[in-house]
């Protein structure tokens, strides 16, 4: 690259005065600081923004060495040879536009920009540059990001701090009941073994879901979606399920016709599937039917995991994808549960490129309808 001449070469000035003066007013109120390069890689003109951005001590724009200037800003780089790179490359390239953020050694972040400038004949006339100072934006930004890891971080704790005790103090009670005596109080000793039996299940189903979603969250790299026939893999998850839905006396209907694809790998429609149909058999009525469907819907599929049970309060059907929460009508009810599933549904259909939403209504049932790519 010809080292550009960022000093001494007086820029192309319009013929009409009040019109140069106009465009040199714009570029020295411009809040970027701003270089215009001419058609042979010579610096035609900046404005005093730039040279206060990038710190050019007056005695080297006095000197007026463009190489010079240009090793100046060239050592304030982390990557010069990345920086440099990319400027033989756009001036190579000359129609192309660039967006790009330049990290200085000094800790702050420029933002630059630059676009190429041709006459209405297309003959190129050069590039003007433009950077901005956006350290304070990335700080800002990194400090959110921090603040809101903190804030999962205590929702966390105060979540598991509530849900670990409960269960816990039940087992040490009955365990050590039992072994007061309790062992030979045979009228009492299953109802007490069932007790700890029940509690370290909710113990672990509290592990489970928080392992699990460490996982999730964790994203262990890009999704690799397969081509899934989903009327015959709802046929196979429907089966698996049958137990837990006997249990309640409950049945599950499917209406998935043949034919249709979906692109999703098929352990995550298999966590959102059965984290779906779990809650319709928790919150739905005993002896009801629970229903999943299927549609094409353009280059989507749309899936719908409906109940008859307990419902969500109007006022709650925006927080039902929230981490921990868990409706009035949840716990009115005594249905244990930790408000993991759904946040976790609804972060896997989003990295699957899919959407959930939820229809429902109190005291009647709910629909959580999906939606994922179909693959062709
Ligand atoms: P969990 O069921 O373990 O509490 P989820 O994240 O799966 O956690 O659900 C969050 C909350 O949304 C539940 O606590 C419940 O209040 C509500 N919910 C989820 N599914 C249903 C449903 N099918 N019917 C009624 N309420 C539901």
């Amino acid at each position: 690259m010809p080292a550009p001449l960022l000093f001494g070469i007086p820029g192309r000035r319009p013929r009409d005065r009040s019109l140069g003066r106009l465009l040199d007013g714009a570029r020295d109120t411009s809040p970027d600081g701003v270089l215009i390069v001419d058609a042979d890689g010579r610096i035609a003109s900046f404005n005093r923004r730039f040279v206060r951005l990038w710190g050019i001590p007056r005695r080297l724009i006095a000197e007026k060495s463009d190489r010079k200037a240009l090793q100046y800003v060239l050592d304030k780089l982390v990557d010069p040879q990345g920086f440099r790179a990319r400027v033989q490359y756009l001036y190579k390239n000359r129609r192309e536009r660039s967006r790009e953020e330049i990290a200085l050694r000094d800790g702050r972040t420029f933002e630059r920009h630059s676009a190429p400038i041709f006459s209405a004949t297309g003959e190129y006339f050069g590039r003007v540059w433009y950077f901005r100072d956006i350290t304070e934006r990335i700080e800002s930004e990194a400090r959110r990001r921090e603040s809101e890891r903190l804030k999962r971080h205590q929702e966390l704790l105060a979540s598991v701090s509530h849900d670990l005790p409960t269960p816990l103090t039940a087992i040490e009670g009955f365990t050590e009941t039992l072994l007061n005596g309790a062992l030979n109080d045979a009228r009492n000793r299953t109802r007490f073994l069932k007790t700890i039996f029940n509690q370290s299940r909710r113990l672990r189903s509290l592990v489970d879901g928080l392992l699990e979603m460490s996982q999730v969250e964790a994203g262990s790299g890009r999704p690799q979606p397969v081509r899934l026939d989903l009327s015959r893999f709802a046929r196979d998850f429907a089966a698996g399920m049958q137990p837990i839905f006997r249990r309640k006396r409950m049945r599950l209907r499917l209406s998935v016709p043949a034919g249709i694809f979906v692109a999703v790998e098929e352990s995550t429609l298999s966590r959102v599937v059965g984290n779906l149909l779990d809650n319709a058999v928790k919150y739905g009525f005993p002896g009801s039917t629970v229903r999943l469907s299927a549609a094409r819907d353009g280059r989507r599929v749309r899936v719908t995991v409906s109940d008859r049970g307990i419902g969500i309060a109007p006022k709650e059907l925006g927080k039902v994808f929230e981490r921990f929460h868990r409706s009035e009508a949840a716990r009115r009810h005594g249905i244990a549960g930790h408000g993991l599933g759904l946040y976790m549904v609804k972060k896997l259909i989003e990295r699957a490129g899919g959407r959930i939403r939820v229809e429902s209504r109190e005291g009647k049932g709910s629909s959580f309808i999906f939606a994922l790519p179909h693959a062709g």
